[in-house]
């Protein structure tokens, strides 16, 4: 597994490790062979008086399985009939995100803070996060380092000029962290969507089900989304381990699975909620009260991993 990271811990297990999605993708494809097939868009299930699940998609072919896994992101269609009375809540913030390659000419002006951690950079308004993504071996061509910085705000409108409008409200702000902004190649910036779920508290289990962000999607500050849907994938393969063993019935093993889901997710999407308010929140004692306890996480190394890890 290629990996980059940037702990300072030498215990890999303990160690926090940044991992490149690309890499990730096809990890987790590893092995599959034709077993995943792509180009379908899902349109909608039936579940028969048997139980078995038939899947429909805009082609007109259908599939039919013992459990349907809705792992279909954000907007997902499994979670509108499964639970249509579902609502999503609107964080009003804007995420900007983009990348500056890592190259020696970038390296010689960067500064070493940038090219060697994260960093939350919280001052009067707005907020900025980096992240610095390095391959552990450098004659890996598949992907290249680069630092990632991503920019949050309270959201009045989404402008069409996504680089322009973050240096624009960066103007006071380091000529370094401009320069990051302002080089960083304009194909890699992005906004992001920061939808966020309503917690549902709990429905009648049955072979139908939701996973990661189309069942908990939760705006992307703090890292978790990724996470909490390796976390569900690995908690539902047990359940499902389990029905194969005869161990337990479907629905039961589904049920168990999404009690451990629900809690898990829906707490990892209420801390990535907190962590957007503040953010994009204009309060002076809010951000104030924010920069004090982050500095002294950062003094104090076992509260910073009680908090942080
Ligand atoms: C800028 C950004 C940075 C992030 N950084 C981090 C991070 O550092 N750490 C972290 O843990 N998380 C991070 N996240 C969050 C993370 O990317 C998501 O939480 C994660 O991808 C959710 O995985 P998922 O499989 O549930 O959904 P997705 O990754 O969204 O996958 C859903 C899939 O379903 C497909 N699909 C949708 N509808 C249909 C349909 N009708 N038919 C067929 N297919 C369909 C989509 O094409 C997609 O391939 C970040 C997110 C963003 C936007």
């Amino acid at each position: 597994m290629r990996e980059y990271s940037n702990a300072d811990s030498s215990d890999p297990v303990r160690a926090v490790h940044s991992v490149s999605r690309v890499s990730l993708r096809a990890i987790l494809l590893s092995g599959l062979g034709t077993v995943v097939r792509f180009g379908k868009v899902f349109t909608g299930y039936e579940v028969s008086a048997s139980g078995a699940v038939t899947a429909t998609f805009d082609d007109g072919s259908t599939a039919t399985g013992d459990v349907l896994v809705g792992a279909d992101g954000v907007r997902s269609v499994v979670r509108r009939q499964l639970l249509p009375a579902a609502g999503y809540a609107d964080p009003r913030a804007i995420g900007i995100g983009g990348k500056l390659a890592l190259t020696p000419e970038t390296e010689a002006w960067l500064p070493v803070q940038l090219t060697s951690s994260k960093n939350m950079i919280l001052p009067r308004r707005d907020f900025l996060f980096t992240s610095v993504f390095r391959r552990r071996d450098p004659s890996d061509t598949t992907d290249s380092d680069y630092v990632m910085w991503a920019y949050v705000a309270h959201r009045s409108a989404l402008p069409a000029d996504l680089q322009g409008h973050v240096l624009a409200r960066l103007g006071g702000w380091h000529p370094d962290l401009r320069r990051l902004v302002g080089e960083s190649d304009p194909s890699s910036i992005q906004s992001f969507d920061f939808t966020a779920g309503q917690r549902v508290s709990g429905w009648e289990s049955r072979p139908v089900t939701l996973l990661g962000d189309a069942i908990h999607p939760m705006p992307p500050v703090g890292g978790l989304g990724g996470n909490a849907a390796l976390f569900d994938a690995r908690t539902l393969c047990a359940a499902l381990t389990a029905v194969q063993s005869g161990e337990r019935s479907l629905v039961e093993a589904v049920r168990g699975y999404e009690s451990a889901m629900r809690a898990h997710g829906f707490g990892a999407a209420a801390e990535a909620q907190r962590y957007t308010k503040l953010a994009a929140s204009r309060s002076r004692v809010l951000r104030r009260t924010a920069r004090g306890f982050f500095r002294f996480c950062g003094l104090v190394p076992p509260v910073r991993r009680a908090i942080f890890e």
